[in-house]
């Protein structure tokens, strides 16, 4: 898959979660629902998070790692099964970045027939960063400054490689409406300035307007700053119902009007 500035496209949306991972719905039935929609093209793209040690929590909300498989095999099962010259399903993974593994975990995915990749970061440490409010509500500005520092670092080195089609909600460490998203533009620039240097895209994430940010994933900010770099954008739902699909497009299609993006 390649995307293409300026981007979007609203009948498309490839960030999306099945029960496989920690949606709410089968993985056939989310495909079945995505063609009832009238999406173009359905990515799925459950979560993949190979820990690099002990300590991490992510076996309750990500894909078995020996169902990689089975997961590939379904949704070559489900594109035989819906494609058409109206329909088209990819088969995609959302992939935990984490600097002590990231060059195995590429070259084993790169061995098998997947469509494309999302680099995401959702640990800083052994932090989940996204998991729950109750885990940051007792931090105090020290640790959370420190948690979102190594998030940034990681997603910086996240956008170097070329294997990611697009980078996952930006700025997700503002999710909770806990931390000055402002005080961490510099590093979301960095993220940009990679990814433009590797030639990969971002997504424009509407989930964030069901958590207490209530605001997309990455700010009206750094999407003007993405513009300014012709970084690609595909708008997003990261849904975890099927009916979430297309939540939002049209709002999101607005919003990166007005970052500067021209309409395709
Ligand atoms: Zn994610
Ligand atoms: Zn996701």
């Amino acid at each position: 898959m390649k995307l293409i500035y300026p981007g979007p496209a609203l009948n498309v949306s490839c960030h999306n979660h099945s029960c496989w991972s920690d949606g709410s719905t089968e993985l056939k039935a989310v495909c079945r629902k995505g063609k009832e929609m009238g999406l173009k093209i359905l990515g799925m793209s459950d979560h993949y998070v190979v820990p690099p040690g002990d300590g991490y929590d992510s076996e309750t909300w990500s894909m078995k790692l020996s169902r990689l498989e089975e997961y590939i095999e379904t949704l070559s099962q489900m594109r035989n099964e819906l494609n058409d010259d109206h329909f088209s399903l990819k088969i995609g993974l959302e992939v935990d970045f984490f600097f002590e593994n990231i060059e195995e975990v590429l070259a084993k995915l790169s061995s098998y027939p997947l469509d494309y990749l999302i680099g995401s970061v959702h640990y800083s440490g052994k932090f989940p960063v996204d998991h729950s409010i109750d885990d940051w509500v007792d931090l105090s500005e020290e640790e959370k400054n420190s948690i979102c520092e190594e998030y940034y670092e990681k997603l910086q080195a996240a956008a170097l490689r070329k294997e990611f089609l697009f980078i996952g909600h930006l700025d997700l460490p503002k999710k909770f409406g806990l931390i000055d998203n402002g005080k961490y533009f510099s590093h979301a620039l960095k993220v940009l300035d990679n990814a433009a240097e590797t030639g990969i895209g971002i997504e424009l994430n509407t989930a964030g307007w069901y958590k207490e940010c209530n605001e997309q994933y990455p700010s009206l900010a750094i999407l003007e700053e993405a513009n300014r770099r012709k970084i690609p954008v595909i708008v997003n739902a990261d849904a975890h119902d099927p009916a979430h699909l297309k939540r939002d497009f049209e709002r999101a299609s607005a919003i990166l009007k007005a970052a500067g993006y021209p309409e395709r």
